[in-house]
């Protein structure tokens, strides 16, 4: 989906920050740091490929900002990945822990690479030169990684390995890790479930019954899958989902778990029996209740904005709306539940994790998706109220709550303000 320059990255949040702090007199202090970040490490590093050669890779690691925590946010492998993108990701992840009041701060991390071009072991390799090079910046109380586009548990679980045998055993530096090496129950899907608690709090919302309400997924990842199956599980009908091959549709539902064994199968969504085919772009465009971009930034704009029929988009990705598709969006009646609250699930249950690895203790899961409930129902209700109070849309309301917090944080910290 084609963006203007000034519609993309670091810029468009910097704008929202900077537009927020002068409409509600947030300190200059806050304004100006959050427009910046504290720290960016970019990274050039060898890997030995299978066949003898050696590729060279670069990578980012960005604290944005870590004034009401250690900073949090995920690693990102993909071709396509930089620097801006990094920045950008790394300020949402500060707003979206503000957002539902874990103590954490924001980062991202990010290697420009194909991961479904490299072998297990190119991978084991790649990433535990990269977690290497970024130990210098992360730390179980400085800058806690998780997965993002391209990375998983076992990503997760190599840099939690590399680390430990540099500093010693460090369960807490890494988040999303896999069961027996201290990740939490609940973890893998809490971002689809996050995402999930958000669009029924929004369908209840706005008066539509999730039973048999129609939903629209784009990108058929962790959180896309996730959203559809658990969606479906509450009565939705799950009528259209992609991947970065394309998409499928049917409107009178799709069988998700079939799909997902489909997807396990084939690698993609397209071909699914009982469905035609839809290009990604057309998803956004389909006739549904409930529209779930889970797939990569910039997806709905100004040029297709106008044609989204959803009643409500709950975003699992991270910005996959621009500023001036929000406008549009918001003019039109679509509730929008932002980036920065609905797919706070991640980082909710991340922090559960890294609250179970500091105390070295594990907990079941209802009581990790107990908390993840009522810590995203109270958020929503937060945000929510002060849309209805201010006037404004979710992400803007979104955005005010996390800024207020941050500047009341940077006060009380002794930052003048
Ligand atoms: P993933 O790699 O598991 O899945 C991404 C999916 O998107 C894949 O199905 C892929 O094929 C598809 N995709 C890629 N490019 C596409 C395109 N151009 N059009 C349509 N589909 C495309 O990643 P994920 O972890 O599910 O992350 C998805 C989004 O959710 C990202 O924006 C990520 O930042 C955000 N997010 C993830 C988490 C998490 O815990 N995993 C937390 C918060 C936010």
């Amino acid at each position: 989906m084609s963006t203007s320059p000034e519609e993309q990255g670091f810029e468009n949040v910097k704008k929202l920050i900077n537009d927020i702090c002068r409409r509600m007199n947030i300190s200059e202090t806050c304004r100006l740091r959050l427009t910046g970040c504290e720290r960016e490490l970019t990274v050039r590093f060898p890997v030995k490929m299978d066949d003898g050669q050696v590729g060279v890779f670069s990578g980012y690691r960005v604290m944005h900002n870590d004034t009401r925590g250690p900073a949090k946010g995920g690693i990102r492998y993909h071709p396509d990945v930089n620097l801006d993108e990094v920045r950008a990701l790394a300020a949402l992840m500060t707003l979206k822990t503000a957002v539902v009041n874990v103590p954490y701060g924001g980062a991202k991390g990010a290697v420009v690479c194909n991961p479904k071009e490299l072998s297990q072991a190119e991978l084991e390799r790649l990433t535990r030169r990269y977690a290497a090079e970024i130990a210098v910046l992360i730390g179980p109380n400085l800058d806690i990684p998780a997965p993002d586009v391209g990375t998983n548990p076992q990503v997760m679980a190599w840099i939690m390995d590399t680390y430990s045998t540099m500093r010693g055993y460090s369960p807490g530096v890494i988040t999303g890790k896999p069961l027996e090496i201290g990740g939490s129950k609940g973890r893998f899907e809490a971002t689809g479930r996050g995402c999930m608690i958000s669009a029924l709090l929004a369908a209840k919302h706005v008066g539509i019954n999730a039973e048999g309400a129609t939903v629209a997924v784009q990108g058929f990842g962790n959180v896309g899958a996730t959203v559809a199956k658990l969606l479906a599980k509450e009565g939705c009908l799950i009528t259209a989902a992609s991947d970065s091959r394309g998409g499928v549709y049917n409107p009178n539902g799709l069988d998700v778990e079939s799909l997902v064994a489909h997807k396990a199968e084939t690698d993609s969504v397209v071909g699914f029996r009982n469905a035609e085919p839809v290009t990604n772009a057309e998803l956004l465009e389909l006739p549904c209740d409930i529209l779930v971009p889970a797939a990569l930034e910039h997806q709905i704009v100004e040029a297709n904005a106008p044609s989204v029929k959803a009643r409500i988009v709950a975003e699992g990705a991270n910005g996959p709306t621009t500023p001036g598709a929000d406008k549009i969006l918001y003019a039109n009646g679509v509730f929008v539940a932002p980036d920065v609250l609905a797919n706070a699930g991640g980082v909710i249950v991340s922090y559960l994790e890294w609250v179970q690895n500091l105390q070295v203790f594990c907990w079941e899961e209802a009581q990790v998706n107990g908390y993840l409930q009522s810590m995203m129902t109270n958020a929503f209700a937060e945000v929510l109220e002060i849309s209805v109070l201010e006037k404004v849309d979710m992400r803007t309301a979104a955005y005010i709550t996390a800024l207020r917090r941050l500047a009341t944080a940077m006060t009380a910290r002794g930052i003048f303000p």
